[in-house]
């Protein structure tokens, strides 16, 4: 018998206690604490968003009894406590401060309350693997009697969306379920043989019942890919709509989401826009994570570790092939047609290349420094730096399209995922692992290419591998500073800003420089970020900004441009660059490719 099998189960309590101050009233309660002085810890971070975070910053008061009397309990580091040893059942309560409205984060007002289970749960050092239950209670007060709990946690008594008990095999997984609280409107589907469903917060019309249709086809899509059951008992995705907002993180058997209210489809309304495409991207990329990341997961996170960094260079894999599959699922379901797709895609690529920094920074690199670099953007960001998840998703792509073109379509990276879940789906995946399994599975040599993708910072084949499976790959320069690509140009238009080589923002009359890009007419110049620019050749640029005034230059041009650094007001001269060819516009060449190009995006397992 091991030890773990006699020791009861830790438990803990919360309840939304003063909403008007945000503070939730947590308690854990262990019966059999540590004889030496049980120690407990907040986790500095929470797993799939990779930044220290320091969740015990928001501890407000922390105090510990047993049998009815005060213990002594002290801080041993910044998110670590250590009670005064007792024989008896121990129980720890502190008040925890909730104002991050973020997928990460924890939340509490008067109109309803989200917690992820990092900030809030205190775990008893060396009991990880202990069984938890969790008693989650109502606010006093008439105004939280209509009031619901949305969690994916297994009831243990609680009500069916009640207040009550739950439980959890271990710590992992207590805080593997985020948790709403308040009023919310649902929707219920089937899908890969489990209940998925969909509980939205906030002021919101949505037309819940095709949200559930189209999710439907998303999931169903996902669960045909990697067999032919849900890898969970039931899904529950956690949506909070606000005016606007985007975010998601993942879990095990559910997600919680961040949208706008106009990002989810109105009733009556058929068309899938620009903003429910992304919405239900979104949602695509965090059910995809229900495989990849939650169940094949990396060594490096097999456990993870709580209280530090957790390295790896593998987040290209479950960031970057997530993303790559989130899309991917919407056209080969059918939700958006292949002319939408490639659009999407030549936005992607686009972003790719207007980052200089993809010359700096391998993706290997990208995924380990994720910590100091991808969570920590800066103004010079986007000069150092690449992003794991727009490179990675198209060095996904690009292995998808070499290992369909190698094999005359007889393998594809879907392979590669399925050999991967099934030798890896309970975690421990090594960093090298992955294009072991990619060779194995589908008999190409494939070192050669991960090395120049992953540890190099050369150029992908994008345009080549496109071609194999008929599509054409043109690029041009932008027309202004909201073209994003993916659509051909509307006119014979000059780049603007793009000649000027910054980003920036309004401010006023005053153009905010965010970002001088690498080698750009603005660097070459003098300007740099946080400069703000109050008139190009002596004269404010007025309505249209700086990118319309521009539009009427041309490159070879020299402009003044007058700027206040802080308080001070500096002067520059910069000749105007030829704007780079930097955006994308994808198109189906048709003709002998075409049942490679179908073969790709359909709906098949291919
Ligand atoms: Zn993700």
């Amino acid at each position: 018998m091991r030890q773990n099998d006699v020791m009861s189960a830790i438990r803990y309590s919360i309840v939304p206690a003063r909403p008007d101050a945000h503070l939730y009233r947590v308690s854990c309660t262990v019966a059999d604490p540590d004889p030496a002085g049980q120690q407990f810890a907040l986790p500095a971070w929470s797993p799939g968003s990779y930044l220290i975070r320091e969740f015990a910053r928001h501890v407000v008061s922390i105090r510990a009894e047993s049998r009815g009397k005060p213990v002594a309990i002290g801080k041993l580091d910044k998110h670590t406590w250590r009670a005064r040893p007792v024989a008896g059942p121990l129980t720890v309560v502190c008040e925890i401060y909730a104002w991050d409205l973020s997928v990460r984060g924890a939340h509490l007002d008067a109109s309803h309350g989200f917690f992820n289970g990092p900030c809030v749960f205190l775990r008893v050092v060396g009991r990880e693997d202990t069984a938890c239950e969790l008693e989650i209670q109502r606010p006093r007060g008439a105004r939280y009697r209509n009031w619901r709990v949305a969690t994916a946690m297994r009831r243990k008594g609680a009500p069916s969306w009640g207040f009550g008990a739950y439980a959890a095999a271990d710590y992992d997984e207590l805080i593997d379920h985020p948790v709403e609280i308040g009023e919310f409107a649902l929707a219920r589907f089937r899908a890969g043989g489990v209940p998925h469903d969909v509980a939205i917060t906030g002021r919101q019309r949505a037309d819940l019942p095709r949200l559930a249709r189209d999710l439907k086809r998303v999931c169903e899509q996902h669960v045909r890919l990697f067999g032919r059951r849900a890898p969970m008992d039931r899904y529950l995705f956690l949506v909070t709509a606000v005016g606007e907002g985007y975010g998601g993180l993942e879990h095990r058997a559910s997600t919680a989401l961040l949208c706008s209210r106009d990002d989810l489809p109105r009733a009556g309304e058929k068309q899938t826009g620009d903003r429910y495409r992304s919405f239900l991207g979104l949602c695509s990329h965090e059910y995809f994570h229900a495989w990849n990341v939650k169940r094949i997961k990396p060594a490096a996170f097999t456990p993870y570790d709580l209280d530090r960094e957790n390295y790896t260079t593998l987040l290209w894999a479950f960031e970057g092939i997530t993303s790559y599959y989130d899309d991917l699922a919407l056209v080969r379901c059918g939700l958006i047609g292949t002319q939408d797709y490639l659009e999407l895609l030549g936005r992607i690529i686009t972003s790719h290349l207007r980052t200089p920094g993809r010359r700096r920074q391998s993706l290997a690199d990208s995924s380990f420094d994720a910590w100091i670099k991808y969570y920590r953007q800066d103004e010079n960001s986007p000069n150092a730096s690449v992003s794991y998840y727009v490179k990675g998703s198209l060095v996904a792509l690009c292995l998808d399209l070499l290992i369909r073109d190698r094999t005359k379509g007889r393998k594809s990276l879907d392979h590669v995922m399925r050999a991967l879940w099934r030798r890896h789906g309970a975690g421990g995946v090594g960093e090298e692992e992955i294009e072991r399994i990619a060779e194995e599975a589908t008999g190409l040599k494939l070192q050669r290419h991960f090395q120049a993708w992953l540890r190099s910072t050369r150029e992908l084949p994008l345009k080549q591998l496109l071609a194999t499976q008929g599509v054409e790959m043109e690029l041009r320069a932008p027309e202004s500073s909201s073209d994003r690509g993916g659509k051909r140009a509307k006119s014979e238009k000059p780049a603007g800003l793009a000649m000027l080589g910054i980003r920036v923002r309004a401010d006023g009359d005053a153009a905010q420089v965010t970002h001088v890009l690498e080698g750009g007419a603005a660097q070459k110049a003098g300007l740099a970020a946080g400069d703000a620019i109050v008139a190009l050749d002596g004269l404010r640029p007025g309505q249209g900004g700086l990118d319309a005034a521009l539009a009427r230059r041309r490159q070879g041009e020299t402009v003044a441009i007058h700027a206040f650094r802080r308080d001070e007001l500096l002067s520059f001269e910069a000749r105007l660059a030829r704007p780079a060819a930097d955006t994308c516009v994808l198109s189906e060449t048709g003709g002998a490719r075409r049942v490679l190009f179908e073969r790709w995006l359909g709906s098949g397992r291919g």
